[in-house]
């Protein structure tokens, strides 16, 4: 019986691992200079931590979400995304009593129930950011460009920023009202969960991904047009910031997010690489969330990366270095064997990477495993060298040999590092 993985999710092996722990070191690197610090949550939530902050009849809530009883019974979800739990952290460890900002960052598989595709998966990983306790809107940049700033650092150029506001509470309200109208007239030509949607929440018909939906919503009023004074101020402002950082942008008056707890700024970092899964990164001002699980008044902004169409995009622009042997060490006969493995062990030690084939085999076998696994150097302990003090050397990258001392630990390190 041979088994595959579940349907949608995959591993994760050499080489692109190499690409995977490139990004997440530049993460950590870049995130720890803007004074975020790393958060572990666990993969599984009760149900409801999703359920009301994500929203009731948003997408993953109503479509995606790995959700089943426990042995007591209880309702329990892996999450769909980070920040709900991320909230839920901060609030039940009061985390809102430390100096604020306080930021957090955080990276690991996210789980949904999606059609798999290029780009989609049931689980992916995303890499994370959330700052709490700031309102200015000069944060709301700040986060962009750190977004912007950390694509940049992985060598991804070719990257859009979309940017909108949803405005708060108060905005929001008329605004509804005026779409209520606007779709009203043709509320026909809209998907059957968009025409359930116009009851439920108006605003997610904007986020609808079917085709006859983004043509019937073409005459759609635009929210910008619906700001109150202080949402269109925060949005301007977020906007003049940018530019003075000379952070490229395009306002999307359609942005709207998939999730229910944005307020005011949201933006997606999108390529045109990608095909229909073009979204690589997406967030948002959330303010009203932390409040809603019980802390007090805080506002909040955070993105998150999707890993996997990062990696799709990096694939195609690094030449990716993996991690090749920097000396096979030979050997012949049992003797032989052993001083090899103790010596491997004593240049793993120096930090070289060694490899060794235990219980022997022709030399020929072994020199072909050497070349084949992409070893730079070979050492060749042979029972007569051993016993002459001098072994042979093979540098199999510029195809030269040599002999070298034995006993002469530095002088064989020399020799590796040079070659
Ligand atoms: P999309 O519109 O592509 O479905 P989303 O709005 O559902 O994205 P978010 O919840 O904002 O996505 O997640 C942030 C990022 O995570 C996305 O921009 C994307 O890069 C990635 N992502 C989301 N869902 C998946 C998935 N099923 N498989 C792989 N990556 C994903
Ligand atoms: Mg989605």
């Amino acid at each position: 019986m041979r088994y595959r993985a579940p349907k949608g999710v995959h591993d994760i092996f050499s080489p692109d691992i190499h690409i995977w722990q490139r990004i997440e070191l530049s993460a950590q690197e870049l995130f720890k200079v803007y004074g975020y610090t790393e958060i572990r949550t666990p993969i599984i939530e009760y149900t409801e931590v999703f359920t009301r902050s994500i929203g009731e009849d948003t997408d993953i809530v109503e479509k995606e979400m790995y959700t089943f009883y426990d042995k007591a019974g209880r309702s329990i979800s892996l999450r769909p995304e980070g920040t709900a739990s991320v909230v839920r952290c901060y609030v039940e460890h009061s985390l809102y009593t430390l100096p604020s900002p306080q930021k957090f960052f955080y990276m690991g598989p996210m789980f949904r129930y999606e059609r798999p595709q290029k780009g989609r998966f049931r689980q992916f990983y995303q890499i994370g950011v959330e700052a709490f306790g700031e309102s200015h809107p000069a944060i709301d940049a700040e986060i962009i460009s750190m977004l912007y700033n950390f694509l940049k650092k992985i060598n991804l150029n070719d990257v859009n920023f979309e940017l909108n506001s949803i405005g708060c509470q108060k905005c929001r309200t008329i605004y509804r009202e005026t779409l209520l109208s606007s779709f009203m007239k043709n509320l026909d030509n809209f998907c059957p969960d968009c025409q359930r949607r116009y009851h439920l929440n108006p605003l997610r018909i904007l986020d609808c991904k079917v085709d006859r939906c983004i043509e019937a919503r073409q005459e759609a009023p635009s929210i910008i047009d619906f700001l109150c004074e202080d949402c269109k101020k925060h949005h301007e402002e977020v906007i003049e910031r940018l530019s003075y950082l000379q952070i490229p942008y395009v306002i999307n008056p359609n942005l709207v997010r998939g999730l229910d707890y944005y307020t005011k700024t949201v933006f997606e970092a999108t390529t045109s690489n990608l095909g229909a899964q073009r979204a690589v990164a997406a967030g948002g001002r959330y303010d009203r969330l932390v409040e809603e699980f019980g802390g007090p008044p805080t506002p909040a902004i955070g993105f998150a990366i999707g890993m996997e169409r990062l990696i799709t995009l990096l694939k195609e622009v690094l030449d990716i270095t993996i991690n090749l042997p920097d000396l096979y060490i030979a050997t012949i006969g049992e003797k032989s064997e052993k001083e090899g493995f103790q010596l491997a062990e004593i240049l793993r030690e120096k930090g070289l990477r060694v490899e060794i084939h235990y219980g022997g085999g022709s030399l020929r076998s072994q020199l072909r495993r050497a070349d084949r696994l992409g070893a730079r150097f070979v050492l060749i302990l042979g029972e007569d060298e051993l016993k002459t003090g001098m072994i042979k050397w093979k540098d199999l990258n510029k195809k030269q040999q040599g002999e070298i001392e034995y006993g002469n630990l530095p002088l064989i390190l020399n020799l590796i590092k040079e070659g």
